[in-house]
């Protein structure tokens, strides 16, 4: 089995891929101050087994979502879950690329997106997704965070490595204003959003997730890949999350 699929294997037995919480997506749409009972058209950019596509299937009841995600197998779930929520005539998956949307210009109302946009990196993808936004349409997106000026180089030197796009908030809402969107609001998501809502449901599945995949050299692998990254995060969780940025596209 290739690595991507023992990735799925891990994964797809989640409610979330990444950290994040319901409380949070629902003050995030607070923030964002939309009309909840409009018939938006919003797309949800990596929606994995649909953490976020679920609960705003729920909030916006006269919305509908465009669930996006290039794995099929994440998407195949987020609509058994759909169907058990009683919301799927109201939410399209969609097997793409994030980066090959094939989207009208401004067909959405709102475009959502958590944990996922550092796939193709966030300056690329606010300003690639920008033109699918209506004039005035909002941008809900969260991304990885330093939140403090200066970092303990261990966590520094992991995260040049992961991903070189992390930066401080006032960097992101920087590039938010370069591409044209006006910065709305702005919040980090409380420990409990990694640690009881993404970590910890994760390890409590290590166990089975190795007896299904015979404890395979690869699938230990991706267990102490893991591993190594929710010790750094409690270790460092002062100085990194994830920022969950609400901006409004100009013009
Ligand atoms: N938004 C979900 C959540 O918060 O639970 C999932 C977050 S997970 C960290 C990132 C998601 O992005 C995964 O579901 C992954 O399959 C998806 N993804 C990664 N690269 C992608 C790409 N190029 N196009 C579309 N989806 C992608």
């Amino acid at each position: 089995m290739d690595e991507l699929q023992i990735l799925i294997d891990l994964h797809k037995h989640a409610d979330r891929q990444g950290p994040g919480g319901d409380a949070e997506t629902a003050l995030a749409l607070d923030l964002a101050g939309v009309d909840r009972a409009a018939p938006l058209a919003v797309a949800d950019i990596g929606c994995g087994t649909g953490a976020s596509a679920l609960l705003l299937a729920r909030l916006l009841p006269n919305a509908r979502i465009t669930a996006v995600d290039f794995l099929a197998d994440f998407l195949d779930v987020l609509q058994a879950r759909a169907a058990r929520a009683g919301v799927a005539e109201r939410i399209t998956p969609l097997a793409c690329s994030m980066d090959e949307l094939p989207f009208a210009d401004g067909q959405f109302d709102l475009i959502w997106s958590e944990g996922a946009i550092y796939n193709i990196g966030f300056e690329a993808g606010v300003a690639g997704w920008r033109r699918f936004l209506k004039p005035g349409g909002l941008l809900v997106v969260s991304e990885i965070t330093w939140t403090t000026a200066s970092r303990p180089a261990e966590l520094q030197a992991h995260w040049d490595g992961e991903y070189p796009e992390i930066a401080p908030a006032s960097a992101k809402i920087g590039v938010l204003e370069q591409q044209a969107y006006s910065p709305v609001a702005y919040f980090t998501l409380p420990e409990h959003c990694w640690l009881e809502n993404y970590y910890r449901p994760m390890q409590a599945r290590f166990a089975d997730f190795l007896a299904r995949q015979d404890h395979s050299a690869a699938a230990r692998a991706v267990v102490a890949a893991e591993q190594r990254e929710i010790d750094l995060y409690e270790r460092y969780k002062d100085h990194v999350s994830y920022g969950v940025y609400v901006a409004r596209k100009l013009g």
